[in-house]
């Protein structure tokens, strides 16, 4: 038997790993905290991609351009935007406005790739791809609140 099969009898029992949506859940938290504090100024205040109102980055939301069921694009930093709750949940993400102010900021070529990122193509993640993702970006969350002076 090669090595690499073999177990070694002091092994402990192997912990059992986060499930999959438990991981995707816990990105999904960081992602939306670094896309937050991207977005907002040095006083912690973002401004809706959609209608341009201006909300402390507390009270606004992570709004996707592509909706959060594209896998292939739920964790694209482009395709992700500081939103308030209203353009977000009752208006439905306010999608035309939220393409016109998207395409000002990563321009009509990225908008186009990102829909068919979403729609063209399918990521799956791996738990290892997820649990290095949460890292990264637990990372940055406190590289950009210790930059900008921001309290979590
Ligand atoms: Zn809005």
């Amino acid at each position: 038997m090669p090595n690499y099969i073999k177990k070694k009898k002091t092994d402990k029992p192997k912990k059992r790993q986060a499930s999959q949506s438990t991981l995707v859940k816990k990105l999904d938290k960081v992602f939306s905290q670094y896309i937050r504090l991207r977005d907002s100024d040095a006083n912690g205040y973002c401004r809706c991609i959609s209608c341009n109102r201006v909300h402390y980055w507390k009270d606004i939301q992570n709004g996707h351009y592509m909706s959060r069921r594209y896998l292939s694009t739920r964790f694209d930093e482009m395709n992700c935007n500081a939103q308030c709750v209203a353009c977000n949940i009752f208006n439905q993400g306010n999608i035309q406005m939220y393409r016109q102010n998207l395409i000002k900021k990563i321009g009509e070529k990225n908008v186009d790739y990102l829909e068919y990122k979403a729609k063209g193509t399918i990521k799956r993640y791996s738990i290892f791809e997820l649990q290095e993702l949460i890292k990264y970006y637990s990372v940055l969350v406190k590289k950009l609140s210790e930059e900008k002076g921001i309290r979590i």
